[in-house]
């Protein structure tokens, strides 16, 4: 019988936490991210308690036994190129640090970093407040909130970031920061959008806003057939309708969910996902003509909900463990072509997991200046989200290609990227996501905070 490995003992310290290395029980569930399709192999992943646990192990990975190799930061685990765990280094894990405090007074709320986004609304729900965020209760609320976050109520109440108030930074060097408007707001700035950049977040602090309860949310269902004409529909409609309707298209093969009858499973559609959040009858006014505009609806989801109920909704449709492939992009306008492009493709889906939405921005998030935050899609219309999805490896190169196939067609609409829907696809593609200015005021923030680079694994900008 082959004698175990001889394995190292050290670890960060002073440490609470559970440290799990490579023969563990619990390694081979540890190393696992949300994407099926990643397999990295740390030699230490480091489960914080608190900050004492994110300063040592920053430590440990710089100047101590960990030092010289790869450093990833996990929160929600949801990369979608699996950055959050990295082969043979350190994964600073923060999912045990799960605190949320609400102020119902001050309409404010603190939450740790391994917070997920179904509990924060949990918390906040309660009181009929909510941080606009995205879309799947299972999102790590840290890695979306340095990205931007988009989601059901940005163009009433802006992206994530523009409710942060302020954050708790652990920094290359070990030491702990706070960044807000008035204290480190070069930190602050580069937070709201510049992704793990500038070091580890143990914990935010947003402003809350009001939402519901209940709120007129839903998909309205079409066959993929009518997509076109839909969509021509779609961008009028949209010109004016208020701030208080977010809406996304999203294109995909009818899931066998209960609420999808029988006879649609599988049948190639696209629905226009709304969420209006205010009064729910003028909801239903607002939401009218989307309902008649032409052929009547296969399928009506849209009705009077709870926000929560709503958030969950497209859990079902993205689980752990698929295997996951992305190209994203944002344009200004649903131009023809790129409604004739869009449309085309969308009805070549061959994966019954495939499901990609189309992100209707404007609104708030477009009212606040480009260089306000280091976010960079404040002018964008749209946001395409691509994604191949396939239960495992059969047919995921098939899928990824046509993935592929739809993201080349529609780049020369291409106005920009959201940071936090690219894979790994290089440095040119990092800057286009914030564009030559906010690009190089990052480089220099970065300089101050992580000039060795230690915080790299992430849409990565370098030390300016
Ligand atoms: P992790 O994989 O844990 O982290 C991702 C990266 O963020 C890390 O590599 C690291 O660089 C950084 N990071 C994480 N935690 C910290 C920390 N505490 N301190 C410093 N850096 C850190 N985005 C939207 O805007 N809206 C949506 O509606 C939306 N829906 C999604 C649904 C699904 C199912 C998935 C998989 C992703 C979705 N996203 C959405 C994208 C999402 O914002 C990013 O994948 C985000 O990075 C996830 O954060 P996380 O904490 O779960 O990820």
């Amino acid at each position: 019988m082959p004698m175990p490995m001889a394995r190292a003992v050290t670890g960060p310290s002073p440490f609470r936490g559970p440290l799990v290395r490579p023969g563990d029980d619990a390694y081979e569930a540890s190393r696992r991210v949300w994407n099926g399709s990643v397999d990295r192999s740390p030699e230490l992943i480091a489960y914080c308690t608190g900050t004492a646990d994110v300063m040592a192990a920053v430590r440990y990975a710089t100047t101590g036994p960990g030092a010289g190799r790869p450093l990833a930061v996990r929160s929600g685990g949801h990369s979608f190129p699996g950055l959050s765990v990295c082969d043979g280094g350190t994964v600073i894990d923060l999912s045990l640090m799960k605190g949320v405090r609400v102020d119902p007074l001050a309409r404010t709320v603190r939450a740790q970093a391994g917070v997920l986004l179904g509990a924060l609304d949990h918390e906040t729900q309660a009181f009929g407040l909510a941080v606009p965020a995205g879309i799947v209760t299972h999102t790590g609320l840290a890695g979306l909130t340095l990205g931007g976050g988009i989601g059901w109520l940005m163009r009433k109440y802006g992206l994530t970031v523009d409710q942060l108030l302020s954050a708790d930074v652990v920094t290359a060097d070990g030491s702990l920061v706070t960044a807000s408007a008035d204290g480190n707001p070069d930190l602050f700035w580069a937070l709201r959008g510049g992704g793990g950049n500038f070091g580890v977040v143990t914990g935010f602090e947003f402003r809350l806003n009001p939402v519901g309860p209940v709120v007129l949310a839903g998909p309205v269902v079409w066959r993929t057939a009518d997509s076109a004409r839909l969509l021509r529909f779609y961008r009028e409609w949209i010109t004016d309708v208020p701030d208080g309707l977010t809406t996304a298209v999203v294109h995909r093969r009818a899931p066998a969910l209960p609420y999808v009858p029988e006879e649609l499973r599988g049948e190639h559609v696209v629905m226009v996902v709304c969420c209006y959040a205010g009064p729910v009858e003028e909801g239903e006014r607002v939401v009218r003509p989307l309902r008649e505009w032409g052929p009547p609806p296969v399928l009506d989801l849209c009705a009077p909900k709870p926000f929560t109920e709503h958030q969950s909704m497209f859990d079902p449709s993205f689980p752990h463990g698929r295997w996951y492939y992305f190209r994203s992009l944002d344009v200004e306008r649903l131009t023809d072509e790129v409604i004739d492009t869009t449309a085309e493709h969308a009805a070549r889906i061959v994966s019954p997991y495939t499901a990609f939405p189309v992100f209707q921005l404007g609104g708030a998030v477009s009212r606040v200046g480009a260089e306000e935050t280091a976010f960079g899609g404040r002018s964008a219309g749209h946001t395409f989200n691509i994604n191949a999805t396939c239960a495992d490896a059969a047919g995921f190169a098939e899928e990824r290609a046509w993935a592929r196939g739809l993201w080349s067609a529609l780049t020369p609409h291409q106005t920009g990227v959201y940071a936090n829907f690219l894979m790994e696809e290089g440095q040119e593609r990092v800057r286009q996501a914030y564009g030559p200015r906010t690009y190089a005021r990052l480089r220099e923030v970065k300089r101050h905070y992580d000039p060795a680079n230690v915080f790299r694994l992430n849409q990565n900008v370098p030390p300016g």
